[in-house]
């Protein structure tokens, strides 16, 4: 027998509205490409998405069609979320950071229809225009004034905006209607594109809001460092109109001195981003030898939190939430929230719970799986990989049949490359990507835990374990390390750190130094280059 309930399509537009009648004081502070401060209302945003949504239909932008966007986090970013939405449109964010070759292969893949732009990126588009499509519109995201030359003929947001009206009454779309759409970095291959829907955005953000609740409160303001072309900066301007929070956005200025004086302003409370972008604001939290005013909540994700960093932050009085997710999930699959009894734990064994990945969000399955694809105890003894089923997971790839094809199991579950243990307690541990395990002798070594304890060593800033061919071993263990000062430890040394995690045949028979370390597109080491860079590296 059925329920006898209504059902009301979940969609994103109903978030908006919601947001502008509930929490109509809060809303969204953006530092602008035009060099100052942006301040508005969740309703004052609400009449220009309003205007926006109406431009795009006057621009003939139809449901499923793809509008780009290649834009820093600001307040017009926001707009076009829902805009391009609520009328039924997808909202492809571009990941700035792309190759070229990456860039204009999704744009062409995607046949996106218009693409709107941050001025800063002009030079990133007349680089590869040739290449994109002819039919497709350039839109930069500024105002007359501010309109840069450009060698494409390109129409100007706000005049999009301008004299459409400011109401608008959002089409009841079905709630399986895609409304997003990003493109992982792909490491291997070209990348794959994630298709959101209505459904699976707003179930995502109540999983978040439920979740890791510790970082939610109406009234205060929180923090996207993580970019809105990185998977809806995960999933939070979904987030904040639904609890009343206002977002801030940095904009394009994502250095340590940067977010810790829009932070100070704008009494963040909590702030989400990647580890290297942390490493920058404990640089200058320790220079000013305080936290910004208000801020007490971090959310860490994306690669794994060192444990130093974590301590870090603890020890000032600022909770971390080390999180972990994928741009197939929307992308949060765990939450860093302790259960109550572990908060009372001391210092270190909080620390240590907080060093692993969390446990799963409500809506999230998880299993861990054998070579053979026999399910493992989730004991925190057995690793395996990590298989994920939910309703904000991705079941296929956009235009892809033959990625779609290898990414789940016979039972639907989507096999994320990740190789994993889940303890009693329901903590995950990462210990690699199935590519990143370095294998020596036919045993594993797990390069986060090598990358984890080797930073705890004053000396390192941060560093990479990679696994480089050995003609006895298969591959050994040796450590790119970028120095925090003029020391310079030998393995040796380092070893004698490492030898309380570590056996012997586990530890890097190197490190090999370098200024910086190279990045992927969403802020994480990139170990393909260091694989490539270390192509003919000799043992010592
Ligand atoms: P991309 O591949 O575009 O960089 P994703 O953000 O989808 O983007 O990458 C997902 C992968 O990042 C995960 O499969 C996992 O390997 C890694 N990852 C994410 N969060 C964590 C974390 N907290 N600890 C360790 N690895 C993480």
């Amino acid at each position: 027998m059925e329920g006898m309930m209504m059902h009301r399509p979940l969609l994103v537009s109903n978030i908006l509205e919601y947001g502008m009648n509930a929490h109509r004081k809060a809303g969204i502070t953006s530092v602008r490409t035009e060099g100052d401060i942006h301040s508005y209302t969740y309703p004052e945003a609400g009449a220009r998405i309003a205007q926006l949504a109406h431009g795009l239909r006057r621009r003939g932008v139809q449901i499923g069609d793809r509008v780009a966007t290649l834009a820093w986090n600001g307040y017009r970013h926001f707009e076009l979320y829902y805009a391009v939405g609520g009328i039924g449109a997808i909202c492809h964010t571009i990941n700035p950071r792309l190759s070229a070759e990456q860039l204009i292969y999704i744009v062409n893949h995607a046949e996106d229809k218009l693409l709107f732009l941050d001025t800063t990126f002009v030079p990133v588009i007349a680089a590869v225009a040739e290449h994109l499509p002819d039919d497709l519109t350039f839109v930069i995201m500024t105002d007359r004034a501010h309109m840069p030359d450009t060698p494409f003929d390109a129409l100007c947001y706000e005049e999009l905006l301008e004299g459409e009206e400011e109401a608008i009454a959002w089409p009841e779309l079905d709630e399986n209607t895609a409304c997003g759409l990003c493109y992982t970095s792909g490491t291997t291959g070209h990348p794959k594109g994630a298709l959101y829907s209505n459904r699976s955005s707003v179930l995502h953000a109540l999983t978040l809001v439920v979740s890791q609740k510790r970082s939610f409160e109406e009234g205060k303001p929180i923090l996207p460092v993580v970019p809105l072309f990185h998977v809806n900066a995960w999933g939070l301007p979904y987030v904040a109109p639904m609890i009343g929070a206002s977002l801030v956005m940095p904009g394009p200025a994502l250095d340590g001195p940067s977010l810790f004086k829009l932070m100070d302003q704008e009494k963040v409370y909590s702030a989400w981003g990647v580890p290297t972008v942390w490493m920058g604001l404990l640089g200058e939290i320790k220079a000013q030898g305080r936290i910004p005013e208000g801020f007490g909540d971090v959310v860490i994700g994306g690669s794994a939190a060192p444990r130093s960093m974590i301590e870090a932050f603890e020890t000032r009085g600022v909770a971390v939430g080390h999180a972990w997710g994928m741009t197939e999930m929307s992308p949060i699959g765990t939450h860093g929230c302790l259960p109550a009894w572990m908060e009372e734990l001391p210092f270190e064994e909080r620390i240590d719970a907080k060093t692993k990945q969390g446990r799963r969000c409500y809506g999230v399955d998880l299993k861990i799986v054998d070579e053979d694809g026999k399910v493992l105890p989730q004991d925190g003894e057995a690793v395996g990989e990590l298989y994920v089923r939910g309703n904000a997971v991705v079941a296929g790839y956009f235009r892809n049949p033959e990625a779609s094809a290898d990414s789940h199991d016979a039972d639907g579950w989507f096999a994320t490359g990740d190789v994993a243990s889940v303890d009693p307690d329901g903590f995950l541990s990462i210990q690699d990507r199935a590519k990143d395990l370095i294998k020596s002798g036919g045993e594993w070594i797990s390069s986060i835990d090598l990358e984890n304890a080797a930073t705890a060593h004053p000396a390192i800033a941060q560093c990479a374990a990679i696994g480089v061919p050995h003609p006895r071993w298969d591959e050994r263990p040796v450590l790119v390390a970028v120095a925090a000062g003029e020391d310079r430890p030998t393995a040796e040394d380092l070893h004698e750190l490492l030898s309380e995690h570590f056996a012997k045949w586990q530890m890097p028979d190197d490190i090999i130094w370098l200024d910086s370390l190279p990045m992927t597109a969403t802020g994480k080491v990139s170990k393909l280059t260091l694989r490539k860079t270390l192509g003919d590296y000799q043992h010592p």
